[in-house]
């Protein structure tokens, strides 16, 4: 082995060691805590502890938790707080509460009592939930360079989302309020060399700063600003011109409904200062034209659960026919239209470069973020 490479090798190593093992609590089962869990252990071994720091006893193959007067119990007596400890590298448990799938984990699980529920708080080192990310919001089957595109805006979005949930003890959820996340028993070998590959990796602004990196399913063919969407206008958040995604799957729809419903809504919004129901756009656009107020594109879109804010309405007096383009907010990046670019020779920085405006490609480190003490 060459000198040069070695020592490239040993300045590499201890910084991959700051972001690698770098926690996130992840708040699992939001929006509906179940009240029993159950645990299989799939590999390595655990240790339950309690809330002093103390082995409570050895995890077997199997463990259970349930509510019982308000506290959970676990096998010997009732508590507040319990916590479920790794003793082997590469230890990886199963939970399965009733009337949801069960979700394969690797870390630390914390289990407390949340609004007369079990809440389970999972601390994973980043890039392992960013390998659970990846495989519950980029779908299967794609190109390496797309999963490599959508691996680092999951990293950026979970960075510049950390803490949203403080208050309640972690800092993301599972669902899509923060980034869809369900375990890691669905990871393949791409995903996975997708996170590697690009670890510490993330997108930063003029000023340094990690992005709030938006992304959607289908953009119809221009994403738009987030000012359309989200009320201030963002530097990089802008809309670009996406042809790559007019052949994919969620690039078109319509959907009809009864002309009265269109009408009122229409009325309620504009006091009678415009008789005008059909509209017919021929580009994207932020509020209805020629309206007779102003009435944004996407309170119509979630009044009638439009795929998008993106249509034209045709109204012929018995029902009005929305026809629309893109699945999703229109906001960043276009994941069909990523996926595209990947399958015609884009590579991942090509294509963040395109769907975000004037960001720039930095790590972890560089950023001086997450340094161990
Ligand atoms: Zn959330
Ligand atoms: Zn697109």
């Amino acid at each position: 082995m060459k000198w040069g490479l070695v020592v490239v090798l040993v300045m590499w190593a201890p910084l991959t060691m700051v972001w690698s093992q770098q926690p996130v609590r992840i708040g699992l089962f939001e929006g509906n805590l179940p009240t029993s869990v159950e645990l299989t252990a799939l590999s390595g071994a655990f240790e339950w502890v309690d809330a002093q720091g103390k082995v409570i006893h050895e995890m077997g193959i199997k463990s259970a938790l349930s509510l019982a007067n308000g506290r959970l119990n676990l096998v010997e007596g009732e508590r507040d707080y319990v916590h479920l400890r790794p003793t082997l590298p590469q230890s990886r448990v199963q939970l399965r509460a009733p009337g949801k799938y069960p979700t394969v984990h690797t870390g630390r699980l914390h289990f407390l009592v949340e609004s007369g529920g079990i809440r389970c708080v999972l601390e994973a080192e980043l890039e392992a939930y960013l390998q659970g990310v990846l495989s519950a919001e980029a779908g299967k089957g794609h190109h390496p360079e797309y999963y490599r595109a959508q691996a680092v805006v999951s990293r950026t979005y979970t960075i510049q989302a950390m803490g949203r949930h403080r208050m309640q003890g972690f800092d993301v959820c599972d669902a899509v309020h923060c980034q869809a996340y369900h375990g890691i028993g669905t990871v393949n070998d791409t995903l996975r060399q997708a996170v590697e590959s690009t670890a510490g990796t993330l997108l930063v602004d003029r000023q340094g700063r990690p992005i709030t990196a938006a992304f959607h399913s289908n953009c119809g063919g221009q994403t738009q600003g987030a000012e359309n969407v989200w009320q201030r206008p963002v530097e990089y958040l802008v809309g670009v011109a996406d042809t790559f995604c007019l052949a994919m799957p969620h690039a078109q729809w319509t959907k009809s409904v009864p002309s009265e419903a269109w009408r009122s809504w229409l009325d309620e919004r504009r006091a009678g200062s415009s008789e005008r129901t059909t509209f017919l756009p021929n580009e994207r656009f932020d509020a209805l034209p020629d309206s007779g107020a102003r009435i944004r594109a996407i309170e119509a879109r979630s009044a009638f659960g439009l795929q998008s804010s993106y249509f034209v309405a045709v109204d012929d007096g018995r029902e009005v026919r929305f026809m629309g383009q893109g699945f999703g907010h229109g906001v960043g990046l276009c994941q069909e239209g990523a996926m595209q670019r990947a399958l015609r020779g884009a590579t991942y920085d090509r294509i963040l470069h395109h769907y975000y405006t004037g960001v720039r490609l930095t790590s972890l480190e560089a950023l001086g973020l997450f340094q161990r003490d």
